[in-house]
């Protein structure tokens, strides 16, 4: 029996897929393109971001979205995954026209279930003497790499480097009859010389090396690798567009020749630069792992509305969307470009995100606000739901107080703050505050005597601040807000402590650091303001 008929031997012609998913019948300017995630979990902000683009791509242009699973790497699955995906995206409006779980002309849209349809592929490049059957094992395959690497040669499978090209016909059927595990390999044609350029749409040229790496088609478990399976899948999905991060770029090569040895029509790649995060003035990738802002539920849980992400979202995809959005009032009116997309890393800043959300809350009514709040606390906020239920009315006036106006109240970034900053609005909150007035006035013994005699104006500011935590813990006051719960007989924190001193010294709780303005006023007349503002409230009792 030959190789080719023991491996491939009920495999289908590529001419029966081809016929199965004819060309789509759009026109040349409908874009049809893919968010096609590995099933792994959450989606998180990067993903989210691609996705978003693509979605509003496909639909600004009335094309295709479809979404396609990619799990050919079965150990990184994660059950349910799926649903989360589609769950998730729902939630900023990122639908899809075809897809697992959607249904569609082009499926099945998930690639372990297309493993029939990949082996066709390979049996065409077997057939045309572009892929060869390798049995090198993982050990090996490192061997050979070790060995490159103190020659000072080019690393990987290029060229003759693997053994098994060398395999003779019957040495190849006894591997086989022996059951030894095996993958497909690419027999690259490319040469490593062959430079040229490609224009990416959103990264404009890029230089290319073609490929000549026998890279594998098909792993060992039968399924293909992200290579193989993303030049088939978006051939016979029709994909006119390949939008996907960056960190694909240095794959194009191979993508490009796949393409060109099925004689495929090529469609047009667009690499998007990774949402990035400044840390200690090095700027690397935002991280799932690492940074609890690239989680979705990050936001759910402060309470900033999914539109206010997009708006963001959309301000970091295209550079001149911040100007337009000024003068338009409906940002899916907004037709993203290519042309403005970044070309490297895009800042991702929660900060800057902050600020579009408390303009976003000062266009809202305070009607609209409330029922935001409302169903914020009863999922995410609990102990706050009943006081929200039961006051709309109340809540309402407080959030209407200052909004209808030609510039409106900025303060609201997130739904999770309304209450912490109108806490005084609310009578058990207000007399419960250890800061009323029970902290400035029944102190004038602790406050005075700190300045009489622990303030040192020659402290340096960490002497300053030590002492002036020991004075306060003993006299009282506890460490932090949660010791204070604990134990209910203390006054305050010690950051109340602080602000006793500032407001009494300034008027102001928003002042500069304390220690300076005090060193700077003296010691004397600090103490001359805090026994006036003793008198001055003695004089009124
Ligand atoms: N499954 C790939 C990933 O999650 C998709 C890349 C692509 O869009 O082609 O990175």
């Amino acid at each position: 029996m030959k190789i080719i008929d023991r491996l491939f031997s009920d495999v289908k012609d590529i001419s029966f897929w081809e016929q199965k998913y004819p060309k789509r019948n759009l026109t040349k300017d409908q874009i049809v393109t893919r968010f096609a995630p590995s099933p792994t979990g959450f989606v998180h902000m990067g993903s989210l971001y691609t996705a978003f683009i693509s979605s509003k791509i496909a639909k600004d242009s009335k094309g295709i979205f479809y979404l396609r699973i990619e799990d050919t790497d079965q150990k990184r699955l994660i059950d349910d995954s799926v649903k989360l995906i589609i769950k998730d995206l729902k939630d900023f409006d990122i639908t899809f026209d075809e897809g697992k779980d959607i249904g569609g002309s082009y499926g099945p849209y998930v690639q372990s279930e297309r493993k029939e349809i990949y082996k066709s592929y390979v049996k065409y490049l077997y057939e045309n003497n572009l892929a060869y059957i390798c049995f090198c094992s993982e050990d090996k395959v490192n061997k050979i790499r070790e060995k490159q690497i103190q020659n000072k040669e080019r690393v990987g499978y290029y060229k003759d480097v693997d053994p098994c090209l060398k395999l003779s016909e019957e040495g190849i059927l006894q591997k086989l009859d022996n059951n030894e595990s095996y993958c497909i390999r690419l027999k690259s044609p490319g040469n490593y010389n062959n430079k040229f350029k490609y224009n990416d749409v959103i990264k404009g040229d890029v230089n290319i090396t073609e490929n000549d790496l026998n890279i594998v088609l098909l792993k060992n478990d039968g399924l293909p690798t992200y290579h193989l399976a993303h030049v088939v899948d978006d051939h016979l999905m029709h994909s006119t567009h390949i939008l996907r991060g960056d960190e694909w770029l240095s794959s194009l090569p191979i993508h490009l020749q796949l393409f060109s040895l099925f004689n495929f029509d090529t469609p047009i790649y667009g690499h998007i630069s990774p949402l990035t995060k400044k840390e200690n003035e090095t700027i690397r990738k935002l991280s799932k792992r690492k940074d609890p802002e690239c989680k979705v539920s990050f936001y759910k849980e402060l309470g900033i509305p999914n539109d206010v992400i997009k708006i963001y979202l959309m301000t970091l995809a295209n550079t001149n969307f911040e100007d337009w959005y000024k003068n338009n009032k409906n940002y899916n009116d907004f037709k993203l470009s290519f042309a403005n997309m970044p070309i490297g890393g895009t800042l991702f800043d929660v900060e800057k995100l902050k600020s579009i959300s408390v303009d976003y809350f000062s266009t809202l009514t305070a009607e609209n606000i409330y029922d935001m709040l409302y169903s914020f606390t009863k999922e995410y906020d609990s102990k706050n739901f009943e006081r929200v239920k039961n006051n709309k009315e109340y809540l309402i006036n407080i959030l209407n107080i200052e909004r209808n106006i030609e510039r409106p109240r900025k303060d609201i970034s997130c739904l999770l703050d309304i209450l912490k900053i109108f806490w005084y609005m609310f009578d058990d909150l207000f007399f419960e505050n250890k800061k009323y007035a029970e902290c400035f006035i029944c102190n004038k013994s602790i406050i005075l005597n700190y300045i009489n005699n622990i303030y040192n104006e020659e402290d340096t500011e960490e002497e300053w601040f030590n002492n002036l935590k020991e004075y306060a813990l003993s006299n009282n006051f506890s460490k932090n807000k949660k010791a204070l719960e604990k134990d209910p007989t203390k006054i305050g924190t010690i950051a109340d402590f602080c602000e006793i001193l500032r407001v009494i010294i300034t008027t102001s709780l928003n002042s500069p650091n304390i220690y300076y303005l005090m060193k700077l006023l003296t010691k004397e007349k600090v103490l001359e303001r805090v026994t006036r503002f003793y008198d001055i409230v003695k004089n009124n009792e």
